[in-house]
């Protein structure tokens, strides 16, 4: 089946009661038959359901259709993009190990990546995600992870994919992409070779900022990697299962360890009703991701002839640093569009005149929505840091959403 298919129809089987949408198991827990089939579920033996920690049959649909929609063999849900994020690399490592993200990464990503996972002995190195060449000398005996986006949030960067995708695999280095701004509609990172997908479901997936929550993929190829020495954790005894080896046990091997090793002990497992909106929001990702980046083209190109705007960027425009792999890579652009005013004072001043657009540090709505880094996420930062950062004092980011175009038009047009 195709995919708009699969994501209204896999995963659900109908009960008695013949209800059209998946049932929200609002439950924490689930009744055993006896203590043997207790003993059964809790040993692995036999697959059920035990504590919503660990599984639930409504979050269970959402992870089959995004495993589909992926390519995957499974998916694990989790409480955010971040708790995704996180587990993926947190699978893979053991203090004294280092991975290597790419120079545009999601903010949070990065403060994980260097400031957090150093206070528990892991350390990071950036790569290029545009000439990844550099990852050759980059990568060594300690190297657990590549991470990157296949369109950075915010600098908009597509990969050089075949060219990350060659040296991981030359290395055995698993590769983590993060498809939360393209979705699976415009690329597939395992199809191009990719290991691990994660998503923020926040974003587009939901579509309309009501609910956080996100996912891990597994491509059916992981285990390959997983099988090397490269990384313990999928080869030696778990003693908290009973010496069972992940490898051994189980085709799906990184999801596996994701849910029974981290979701049972960090815990943070994603509610059965978020799940459900998410359910929802598959149904019609689809049309609403070629929506966005019709208007967001359509946006991209009326900026880009204004004289008092500089630096349009959408992967999608012809003179764009991104167009080639762009065009090689990705189907649709998605929603994000950036563009630097003259001034900070010019900046705060368009925002405030715009009508349609709300001032959120969010992307991803059915609603546009406008950030002004330099007076908000950055606002922090000096004059020295903003340009450190490639954050210019008039950088307006635009989440293109699903209003008229002639509507968002006018509304840039009167801001301007
Ligand atoms: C928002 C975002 C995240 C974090 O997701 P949350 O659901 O907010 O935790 C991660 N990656 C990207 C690319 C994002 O845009």
């Amino acid at each position: 089946m195709k995919d708009a298919t699969l994501a209204l129809h896999l995963g659900y089987e109908k009960d008695k009661e013949k209800s059209m949408q998946v049932p929200i198991y609002m439950t924490t827990a689930f009744e055993y038959n006896d203590t043997d089939h207790a003993a059964r579920l809790f040993n692995l033996e036999e697959e059920g359901n035990i504590y919503t920690r660990i599984g639930n049959p409504t979050t269970r649909v959402f992870e089959k259709r995004i495993a589909a929609l992926e390519r995957g063999i499974d998916a694990l849900a989790t409480a955010s993009g971040m708790g995704a994020i996180f587990y993926s690399i947190a699978n893979l490592i053991q203090s004294g190990d280092n991975i290597i993200i790419s120079k545009n990464l999601y903010g949070g990503s990065i403060t994980l990546s260097t400031q957090t996972l150093k206070q528990y002995g892991i350390s990071a190195k950036f790569f290029n995600p545009a000439k990844p060449d550099e990852l050759e000398v980059l990568i060594d005996d300690n190297t657990k992870a590549i991470l990157f986006e296949s369109i950075a949030n915010p600098a908009l960067t597509v990969p050089e994919f075949d060219e990350i995708v060659k040296i991981a695999n030359e290395k055995k280095v698993i590769t983590i992409c993060d498809n939360t701004i393209a979705t699976p509609y415009s690329v597939k990172p395992i199809e191009l070779g990719v290991d691990i997908v994660v998503h923020s479901a926040s974003k587009y997936i939901v579509g309309n900022s009501s609910a956080i929550g996100g996912c891990i993929i597994e491509a059916p190829f992981a285990k390959e990697k997983l099988k090397t020495s490269r990384y313990p954790n999928f080869n030696k005894p778990d003693e908290s299962y009973h010496g069972l080896v992940y490898n051994e046990k189980f085709e799906n091997p990184f999801i596996s360890r994701a849910r029974l090793a981290l979701l049972r002990d960090f815990g943070a497992v994603l509610s059965p009703f978020n799940a459900w909106l998410f359910i929802l929001g598959l149904e019609t990702l689809h049309l609403r991701i070629k929506e966005h980046s019709k208007n967001a083209l359509e946006i991209a190109d009326y900026l880009s002839k204004q004289k008092e705007i500089k630096n349009v960027n959408y992967p999608f425009l012809k003179n764009n640093d991104n167009y080639q792999r762009a065009m090689k890579y990705l189907k649709y652009g998605s929603g994000i569009v950036s563009f630097e005013l003259e001034s900070y004072e010019k900046a705060k001043e368009f925002v405030k005149k715009l009508k349609i657009f709300s001032l959120v540090t969010n992307i991803a709505d059915s609603k546009s929505l406008v950030t002004h880094p330099a007076s908000t996420t950055h606002q922090q930062l000096s004059k020295e840091e903003l340009k450190n950062a490639g954050i210019p004092e008039g950088l307006i980011r635009l989440s293109i959403g699903l209003e008229d175009i002639d509507d968002l038009i006018n509304d840039l047009k009167r801001a301007l």
